[in-house]
């Protein structure tokens, strides 16, 4: 069986590319509606030691860790625990923004603290998109500035009263953002560099607008894992 770790648009084309061939498409199970494609199941597995257990009980013989390029926890698990088990593994990750353009003028950050102190001196109104589980964290450092908060879905806690909650899930078009940006006179952009086509047109709006972009780096890749950067490569890789 091949177990594939999810929760990207990259996930569901592999697993609809493998569909009907022994495999298994896993979420995390936090999305109350999820897109997903295959064979699924949901939630988590208990840590490295639970996904080794999950590994040995049912064969699984590869695991394509496509999930996103911020899930650095489920990638480090799926490292630990193909590594004890002694099951194959390839990170499926899309590359980066670090091409754009622009990106030499971007503010490169390592984490959410520094992102949001960051924006906090660039100022607003701040374009800030780094997920719902994030959001929160910048409502200390971010409560006094204008913010647009995009999110897939709302987050557990309240957010500070003078931000604009906007829930929406991409992808999303350049005239889109452009409305978007112009409607809030957007000046600061706040974004994780996830990579890949979907959100890609925010970061060529900032560019276009002469914004501001405070861009936090991915986590380190687990070494010795081999990787790949598409779809079709990943399928290169399996066959
Ligand atoms: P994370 O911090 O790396 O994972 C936290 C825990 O969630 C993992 O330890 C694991 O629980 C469980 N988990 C994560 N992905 C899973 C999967 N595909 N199947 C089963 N369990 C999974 O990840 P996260 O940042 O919270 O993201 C959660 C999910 O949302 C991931 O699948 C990711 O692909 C997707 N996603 C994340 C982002 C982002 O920016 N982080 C953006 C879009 C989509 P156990 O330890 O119990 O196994």
């Amino acid at each position: 069986m091949i177990l594939i770790l999810g929760g990207t648009a990259e996930g569901r084309e592999l697993a609809s590319a493998l569909d009907g061939r022994g495999v298994v498409h896993s979420l995390a199970g936090r999305t109350a509606r999820p897109r997903a494609e295959g064979t699924v199941r949901s939630g988590g597995f208990g840590g490295a030691a639970g996904l080794a257990e999950y590994l040995r009980d049912n064969a699984v013989r590869v695991v394509v860790d496509a999930t996103h390029p911020f899930a650095g926890r489920m990638t480090q698990n799926a490292a630990v625990a193909c590594a004890e088990v002694g099951v194959r593994l390839v990170r499926l990750s899309r590359p980066g923004w670090a091409s754009h353009p622009d990106a030499h003028r971007w503010h490169w950050v390592d984490g959410h603290d520094d992102a949001s102190a960051t924006a906090a001196r660039l100022g607003g109104p701040i374009l800030l998109t780094v997920g719902r589980q994030h959001t929160p964290a910048y409502s200390g450092e971010l409560a006094g500035h204008r913010v647009v908060a995009r999110v897939a879905e709302e987050p557990d806690v309240p957010l500070p009263d003078p931000w604009t909650v906007l829930r929406t899930l991409g992808p999303f078009t350049v005239d889109g953002e452009r409305a978007l940006f112009d409607e809030h006179g957007i000046r600061t952009l706040v974004s994780k560099d996830s990579g890949g086509e979907h959100t890609v047109a925010k970061v060529d709006v900032a560019a276009e607008r002469g914004c501001s972009v405070v861009m936090i780096r991915r986590p380190a890749p687990e070494p010795g894992v081999p990787e790949v950067a598409s779809v079709e490569a990943c399928l290169a890789w399996l066959s």
